[in-house]
């Protein structure tokens, strides 16, 4: 079998690496770059250039430039170059082309399978997408697995102690925090939390935001339009950036960085790492909510982490690193390349789904990732019925039987939504489909078995089945249903906000829905048995089904008093005894 490369394919940067030797290496591209920007470019002669030529020519070029395509992934985002719209898909596929051309290279042998990384966020559509972009830049995607945990499989390499560890990971446009536990055989990711929108660019415009201002203040010219100029600027702020990781100054020196009437404009400045920190200082302050929710949904205190790892770039500011040892009380390990770690476990995880015996058999690992978010289905009075919690390990085959809500019902549409909130509404619609051909009987006697499935790579099945007639249907989840990043982050901000008024609907939902079902057995008892009943009785229980069908008509949990409730509560239980007695009568 030949070589399987492992790709991270970053939002600023790309990786790629592959076991040699039982080791993992990275392959350096033709320039001898161990990395390459994840930049593509058209030129006007529509010449496709990607990584640091693209990157290079961007201040000549911006129009046919796309940089961080990574966050438009598993959207419907276009562009269009040189006459033509690319999705994120086919740009992302260049990338990748380039990286297997390379690996090729390196190799001497054609390369086809590859296994791709993404950031433990991305849901089903963003997973989807990027195996898409593997199959269009003719990869064989054997699996895609989140980043921390590649990272985590890259440090295991030498490491065979079990311990929980924290990976935490600032790249250029996402950061992600992920728990995870290290086993003898076994990587299991406890949970994850993190912003899609956070990252190293974030960190650059904040100084050219700076320098523009200075300039316009120092020397009266705006910088901001002159296109060019500002993209010069932001390589240079980025650069002063680096440099701040390991001194305490930087200088930006700008030679005819414009014009202005008529005359070159040179902008010199200095930036202090001081500066620099208070320029940046609340989005370093950014990343503890989430490492704060990843270390409560894995239930363990920041003192039971074992290790905690840095992975990508910006970890190398030393206000991140501060921030890091600020909250978890522990020294981040720095025995691993933030840059290249993630590539290194790809290639890992590669040769052991090759079944080569290159590894070593303690380094053999089985991967076990987790769902970002909870999934549901639609029941009776558009409460979402969670089937799957969020942060379940993958992959996951979870059955739940479900039943119908009227009478000789012969079909149900099953509505999966992804959130954390109890009501549909909600939540995230992520896919709908009709199960047809359900046997005819009473409210709530066929048994629908429906079942969510989520292979390794994250990609979600859900099937129903009429266990009585056999009737089947299913769907996977496609990427027209998608949930961005900034969503899932939105639904659990949501989840946390409205917890509390949420609990309080899915009380009355739920007493509401009883409510019914007890009407609806109390009216088949008295089909049966109202004969044998006395008058009075009789009188009584249909005064008692008058009084609660009333409020159960009228009831909306969004907008019931608890006086309301109350009454509803009264007048269900009042009924329940009565109900109980007759449907007694049945034995
Ligand atoms: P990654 O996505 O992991 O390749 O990280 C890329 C980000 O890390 C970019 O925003 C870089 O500017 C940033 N970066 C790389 N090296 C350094 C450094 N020495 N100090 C600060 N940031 C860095």
């Amino acid at each position: 079998m030949s070589k399987v490369i492992g790709i991270d394919l970053g939002t600023t940067n790309s990786c790629v690496a592959v076991v040699e030797g039982g080791v993992p290496v990275i392959i350096p591209n033709e320039k001898g770059e161990r990395t390459t920007p994840s930049v593509i470019a058209f030129t006007e002669s529509g010449e496709r250039l990607v990584g640091s030529a693209a990157r290079r020519q961007a201040a000549v070029n911006p129009e046919r430039t796309v940089a961080s395509i990574k966050r438009h992934m598993g959207t419907d985002w276009r562009k269009n170059l040189g006459g033509k719209m690319y999705s994120p898909q086919e740009i992302s596929a260049m990338i990748l082309r380039k990286l297997r051309e390379d690996a090729q290279n390196y190799l001497g042998e054609t390369i086809t399978d590859a296994v791709i990384t993404v950031p433990a966020y991305f849901n089903d559509i963003q997973r989807q997408a990027t195996k898409d972009a593997g199959r269009i830049a003719g990869l064989n995607v054997l699996r895609i697995i989140n980043e921390p945990t590649s990272a985590a499989l890259a440090y295991g390499l030498n490491n065979g102690a079990a311990q929980k560890i924290m990976v935490y990971d600032l790249g250029g446009g996402t950061f992600d925090v992920s728990i995870i536990e290290i086993g003898d055989s076994v990587i299991e990711v406890l949970a994850t939390a993190g912003d899609n929108h956070l990252g190293g660019d974030d960190f650059d415009e904040r100084i050219v935001n700076h320098l523009v201002a200075e300039c316009r203040q120092r020397q009266r010219v705006d910088l901001t339009r002159d296109t060019t100029a500002m993209v010069r600027l932001k390589e240079a702020a980025e650069q002063a950036k680096k440099e701040l990781s390991a001194t305490e100054a930087a200088t930006i020196s700008l030679p005819f960085i414009t014009q202005h009437a008529g005359q070159p404009v040179h902008f010199e400045a200095t930036l202090t790492r001081a500066k620099f920190n208070e320029l940046t200082r609340d989005l370093v302050e950014r990343t503890e909510g989430p490492v704060r929710s990843a270390l409560n949904d894995a239930g363990i205190a920041a003192s039971e982490l074992g290790r905690v790892l840095l992975v990508g770039g910006s970890t190398r500011i030393p206000a991140v690193q501060e921030m890091v040892r600020r909250i978890t009380g522990k020294e981040p390990s720095r025995n691993i390349n933030p840059d290249e770690c993630v590539a290194q476990g790809a290639a890992m995880q590669g040769e052991t789904l090759s079944g080569s015996t290159a590894l070593t058999a303690s380094t053999g690992i089985l991967l076990l990732d987790v769902t970002p978010l909870s999934l549901a289905i639609e029941t009776v009075g558009g409460v979402a019925t969670r089937v799957v919690e969020r942060n379940t390990t993958l992959p996951i085959h979870y059955s739940q039987i479900f039943t119908t809500a009227a009478a000789f019902q012969s079909s149900v549409e099953i509505h999966v939504l992804q959130g954390e909130r109890p009501m549909a509404r909600d939540n995230k619609t992520i896919g709908k489909f009709r199960l047809k051909g359900i046997k005819r009987a009473a409210a709530g006697v066929p048994q629908i078995e429906v079942t969510f499935d989520i292979d390794t790579n994250g990609i979600l099945t859900v099937s129903a089945r009429d266990k009585d007639t056999g009737m089947a249907q299913s769907i996977t989840i496609t990427a027209n249903e998608k949930m961005s990043e900034a969503e899932i982050q939105q639904a659990i901000r949501d989840a946390e906000q409205y917890a509390s008024q949420d609990g309080a609907q899915r009380d009355k939902m739920t007493t509401i829905n009883e409510a019914q079902r007890l009407l609806n057995v109390t009216q088949d008892a008295l089909n049966r048995h109202g004969k044998q009943l006395d008058k009075e009785e009789k009188k009584r229980i249909k005064a008692d089904m008058a009084l609660l069908t009333k409020i159960v008509y009228k009831a909306k949990p969004e907008k019931m008093s608890d006086a309301d409730f109350e009454a509803l509560k009264r007048a269900a239980e009042t009924l329940r005894l009565s109900s109980e007695h007759l449907r007694g009568m049945d034995t």
